[in-house]
């Protein structure tokens, strides 16, 4: 076996054991969950893959940052710290501490949508869609169709498609959408890239429109580095220029520290404009907390300004998508369909193509993520039509592009062996896939259904 695989830049000082479950016993355990792999206790997980949201694994450096963490409730060392490294990093002139990426959304997205009727994304993640239909509009997506394709090769299959952009601004009209988003990586069509290039591209299409243009910027070291490896006018920068360049006359973003900043709870948002950010401090202090600690606490705010830098390192990094590479060259191997070239923080397995007799409203996805956790305690989730719910207007359910299931992989937290448990039990299930049976949902809540509802397999 030959892989594109690089060591990890670190080495281990402190464990974490787990319990690993008998079969009989996981079958019970997710029976009791009605089949809703969130209603599991993690300690009946064996390797958790659910998200890579906030479970990574916090340095050395980190751990001796969070005592030196300042609590004042106003103006902390730690404020001060992460402002300072927020400005270096991203290059914007202001940047508010909120909890996590989902209060950044609720913070700003308001902001810039009100009297407004839509957003359109590359691909909204579901929270920035419910958070823009909180806000009284529509989410639009506009992904290159490249990324509908799971097989084909294509180096930047998180990219917006600028021409049907285009195309929907004029019958749309500019006046009515308040805001375009560009996600990176873009999380639902498979943490996969946005080039640099496209960025600028629909930022001038956005400017020339008088739209503002935001980033959510989860995962802008991850994409950073693709374009590093994929964008030829990039080659020879370091992660921090190129960052520069992606932010480069944002009018805004919102960011989850939880995913490249590597802390396990923190948000940010950034802003150009003065007069936002002040609609924005006013707002945080609403729903968040003063503005110099935003709903975080001191002692993560420091590590928050740790993980800024370390999550931008090159050798990281290189681990990091090498580990994705690994498992994602051991499941071509084995026959497994997923969303390729893999992307940055998760392997998207293609539900649709391994289990091609569960239609979409009987979520296939879902069906591989129990499939998982019954094989081998595995804890995936469904990013498809049961993560994408009803249509707000009608109440029918809609049918996704995908049907992945995912599995995301935490930072800095499993071994290569964990890597092979994975590949091995989904090569188990492929072999006895055409007796897998699909899931109905008998109870859920209007809005992000999928965190509780109450599933059911069909006979
Ligand atoms: C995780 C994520 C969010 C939401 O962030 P939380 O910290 O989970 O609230 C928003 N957008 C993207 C692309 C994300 O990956």
């Amino acid at each position: 076996m030959k892989h594109i695989y690089f060591p990890e830049p670190f080495r281990i000082k402190s464990v974490e054991p787990l319990k690993i479950l008998t079969r009989e016993e996981r079958e019970k355990k997710i029976a009791e969950a009605n089949y809703n792999v969130f209603a599991l206790a993690s300690r009946d997980v064996y390797i958790d893959l659910l998200t890579d949201s906030g479970t990574g694994a916090m340095s050395s450096g980190q751990w001796a940052g969070v005592m030196l963490g300042d609590e004042s409730y106003a103006g902390a060392d730690c404020y001060y710290k992460v402002q300072e490294q927020a400005h270096k990093i991203f290059g914007l002139p202001y940047v508010q501490l909120v909890h996590q990426g989902r209060a950044a959304e609720k913070v700003l997205l308001p902001i810039l949508l009100q009297g407004k009727k839509y957003a359109i994304s590359n691909m909204h993640f579901d929270t920035t869609r419910a958070h823009v239909e909180l806000a009284g509009a529509r989410a639009i997506d506009c992904v290159v169709p490249e990324a509908l394709d799971t097989a084909k090769y294509y180096d930047f299959k998180g990219n917006m498609d600028c021409g049907r952009l285009e195309q929907y601004i004029k019958e749309l009209g500019a006046e009515n959408i308040g805001v375009i988003i560009m996600t990176i990586t873009n999380n639902s069509a498979g943490g996969q890239p946005v080039s640099v290039e496209n960025i600028r591209q629909t930022r001038e299409i956005a400017h020339k429109h008088g739209i503002k243009f935001m980033i959510d910027a989860a995962r802008y070291a991850e994409n950073s580095y693709f374009v590093k490896q994929r964008e030829p006018e990039f080659k020879n920068s370091s992660i921090q220029d190129i960052v520069k360049a992606t932010f480069e006359d944002a009018d805004c973003f919102t960011m989850s520290s939880k995913k490249d900043a590597i802390v396990n709870m923190g948000g940010l948002i950034g802003c150009r404009d003065k007069e936002i950010f002040e609609l924005v401090k006013q707002r945080t202090i609403s729903f968040e907390g003063f503005i110099t600690y935003g709903g975080m606490s001191g002692r993560d705010i420091e590590a928050l300004a740790i993980g800024l830098e370390e999550g931008i390192d090159e050798n990281y990094l290189k681990y990091r998508i090498g580990q994705m590479q690994y498992l994602a060259a051991r499941l071509e191997e084995g026959g497994i369909p997923f969303q390729s070239p893999v992307g940055g923080h998760a392997v998207f397995v293609d539900a649709k193509k391994l289990l091609p007799h569960i239609p979409y409203y009987q979520f296939p996805a879902q069906a591989l993520a129990i499939e998982l956790y019954l094989e081998a305690g595995i804890r995936a989730c469904d990013i498809g039509s049961y993560m994408l719910g009803n249509d707000p207007d009608t109440g029918k359910q809609l049918e996704a592009e995908f049907e992945f299931t995912r599995l995301a992989i935490p930072r800095r937290v499993y071994t290569q062996s964990h890597l092979d448990v994975i590949a091995d039990a989904l090569i188990n299930i492929k072999e006895r896939a055409a007796n897998i049976k699909g899931y109905k949902i008998v109870e859920e809540p209007p809005i992000l259904r999928h965190f509780t509802a109450k599933l059911a397999p069909i006979d």
